[in-house]
């Protein structure tokens, strides 16, 4: 049976690592939530062999020759990698995806979190609703959202808790959710629930989810080295964690996309390669 890689990420660097998969023979799946850092460049002058195109343009390109030599886009956001008996699983939106390696190729992600934040991750803070709103069922529980990109996450909590809504940035909330006004700025403990602070309010829930379009590397797979903000790795584009590599501007600068292209490539062939030394 064909080996299976997840990549994170369809920017320069995800596309090169799937095409280069897909020419060993290995299954790609390639999963991106909202547009990378090339897709914001309005001209790319320096990479070979595409003149004259906006980022928008060259990225819609390595995409259509990725999908060509059969690589499977989703449109979904990476929550959590975890390490298997047999290889690792992706949690990937509200579907798990089983796989032998993953490549990380995520780009830069830039996420301010809340004061008290990180000290209560699993302990009435949770970034995913699919995975602990059943521990909550019959409670109250809090969404925070960045942005209106949950709404499937919000009908759900909505028909097992009673869930208040508060907004990183402006959007529309979902329907028949009591919704805040203000914009939420910390978070305390507070007698075993969380109670959220906005603007001059405050309230406690039994959980909060706090629902963002990026998952910080250390809430997508626990246990990374860093090298600072950037993900640690070898030449051969490995990172920390046996069987996962990493590529593109996520391991730091400088940010260019045929630098990131040569990564994917890279990082692909080492990958290639752990799957054969470890069939
Ligand atoms: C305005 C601007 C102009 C630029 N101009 C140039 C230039 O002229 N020349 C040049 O060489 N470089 C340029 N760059 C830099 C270049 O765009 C980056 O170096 C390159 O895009 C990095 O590629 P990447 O694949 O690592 O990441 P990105 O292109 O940032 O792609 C990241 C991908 O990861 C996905 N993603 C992130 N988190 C998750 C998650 N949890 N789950 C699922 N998917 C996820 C995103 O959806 C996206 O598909 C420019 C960048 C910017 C912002």
């Amino acid at each position: 049976m064909a080996k299976h890689g997840v990549i994170i990420g369809a920017g320069p660097a995800g596309c090169s690592a799937a095409m280069t998969l897909r020419m060993r023979n290995i299954d790609a799946t390639i999963l991106s939530w909202g547009e990378g850092a090339l897709c914001k460049a309005r001209r790319v002058d320096n990479y070979p062999g595409l003149p004259e195109m906006s980022g928008a343009e060259m990225n819609a390109v390595f995409r259509r020759q990725a999908e060509g030599m059969g690589a499977v886009f989703k449109s979904a956001l990476a929550r959590y990698v975890q390490k298997t008996r047999r290889g690792f699983t992706v949690l990937a939106g509200e579907e798990m995806l089983s796989c032998d390696t993953v490549i990380l190729c995520s780009g830069i992600g830039r996420i301010s979190r809340l004061a008290g934040e990180d000290a209560l991750v699993g302990q009435g803070v949770s970034y995913c609703a699919t995975c602990d709103g059943m521990l909550y069922r019959g409670g109250s529980v809090a969404v925070i959202a960045q942005d209106g990109s949950f709404e499937e996450d919000v009908r759900f909590l909505q028909g097992i808790c009673r869930v208040d809504y508060y907004m990183e940035k402006p959007h529309d909330a979902p329907g028949g959710v009591t919704v805040h006004s203000d914009r939420p700025q910390a978070l305390r403990a507070e007698g075993g629930r969380v109670t959220v602070i906005a603007g001059q309010e405050e309230a406690s829930y039994d959980c909060v989810f706090i629902l963002r379009p990026a998952v910080a590397l250390s809430m997508l797979l626990p246990g990374l080295e860093m090298n600072g903000e950037a993900v640690r790795v070898d030449e051969n584009m490995a990172t920390s964690v046996p069987g996962v590599f990493a590529a593109g501007d996520i391991v730091g600068a400088p940010y260019q996309a045929a630098r990131a292209v040569g990564q994917g490539n890279t990082a692909a062939l080492a990958a290639a390669r752990y799957l054969s030394d470890n069939a």
